[in-house]
């Protein structure tokens, strides 16, 4: 049965300094108020109940006006490859998936997280198992911070040395469809008294909302990432309708107008779908329209699924793409989906609908 939402704010939402203006409102000193953040931020427990080095009596009056909880881990799964994939459940019976993708590279751990915005998705890309699922709603900002609290304590649970350390908005949702509760969640992100990731291991992917991709260049110093996966408007019309809103011509533009911080690139994401995308011309194409830009671009042979009618690409097709694009100098490289074993693999998150479906 759908329960309803709880309607206290969670504070997994509020920054130090907003914590610290809160409890002053409740009639308690500031100093309350980075307890209470030290508890929920670093210390990473479980909710205000937990913080035993509060007064029961402010523990209580917190709980009485205040959600601290993470949203619940309904299911977990663990791919051969390391990868884990979480079935978040919040209050109103929505679903929502997290993905940790451990890596060692360059002899260092990088452990990266990818985290929902939405529960769905409005976009309608026609690769993407997200864009079937029929009731949906946006994350807000504490439901996206809970799910790195929550996987961030349950991996440090298995190895007291596990961290997550890069965050990408990859998973269920376009983030700037949602861009309030996002971008509260990537300043929550930095705080330099919380969580503090670093601007740079923090990425935001989006189909193209060109108007946003303008607000996020002025106020958010993270990295962009761009779902691209076509190169004329015929087939990304096709492929992601979204296209029809914010042509290409849009789109690139946005990105060559766009405020990049120094030494860094954008991420092109290329989903490579079955005699759709994957021709030497496309590679051509793809050159031609990133001329100029400082781009990495990740090559992504589909991940089929049964919401979908393409299918993924030859490896001839796909080395033979990737070779086009390197001798045009272009840095491109093909990502090996991980967690393929469990779903958790690029266009393939879905919520309960996939742990009934998959
Ligand atoms: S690929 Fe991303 S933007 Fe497109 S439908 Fe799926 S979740 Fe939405």
């Amino acid at each position: 049965m759908r329960a309803d939402l709880d309607a206290r704010p969670n504070l997994l939402g509020f920054m130090a300094s907003e914590l610290e203006a809160l409890v002053k409102t409740l009639g308690q000193p500031s100093y309350r108020g980075r307890q209470l953040h030290h508890g929920l931020f670093h210390k990473l427990l479980p909710g205000v109940a937990a913080i035993s080095d509060l007064p029961k009596a402010f523990r209580e009056l917190v709980a009485a006006s205040f959600a601290t909880e993470t949203p619940s881990i309904h299911r977990q799964q663990i791919s051969q490859d390391g990868t884990r994939k979480y079935l978040f459940r919040a209050p109103d019976g929505v679903t929502f998936e997290a993905v940790y993708i451990p890596e060692v590279a360059k002899g260092r751990g990088t452990n990266t997280l990818c985290v929902s915005s939405q529960t769905g998705c409005s976009v309608g890309c026609k690769f993407c198992f997200t864009a079937s699922i029929k009731r949906w709603r946006n994350l807000m900002a504490a439901e996206i911070i809970g799910q790195i609290i929550a996987v961030q304590r349950d991996v440090t649970a298995i190895s007291a040395d596990a961290q997550v350390t890069n965050i990408v908005f990859m998973g269920m949702g376009e983030p700037l469809l949602n861009y309030a509760e996002v971008t509260r969640a990537a300043r929550i992100l930095m705080d330099p008294e919380g969580l503090s990731f670093a601007s740079r291991r923090i990425t935001i992917s989006t189909s193209g909302i060109v108007p946003r991709i303008y607000d996020l260049g002025r106020e958010l110093p993270v990295q962009l990432a761009i779902s691209l996966n076509a190169t004329t408007d015929e087939i990304r019309n096709e492929v992601m309708p979204i296209n029809k809103k914010w042509p290409l011509a849009a789109l690139i533009q946005a990105l060559r107008d766009y405020p990049l911080q120094p030494r860094r690139r954008f991420t092109i994401e290329y989903v490579m779908l079955r005699g759709k995308n994957d021709s030497l011309a496309d590679a051509n194409r793809l050159v031609r329209l990133l001329q100029g830009l400082p781009v990495k671009v990740n090559l992504l042979p589909l991940n089929g699924h049964e919401r979908t009618d393409y299918t993924s690409p030859t490896e001839a097709t796909v080395l033979a793409f990737e070779a086009e694009l390197r001798r045009a100098g272009m840095n491109a490289i093909i990502r090996t989906a991980r967690g393929r074993d469990i779903d958790a693999a690029c266009g393939q998150l879905g919520g309960a609908d996939h742990v009934q479906n998959g």
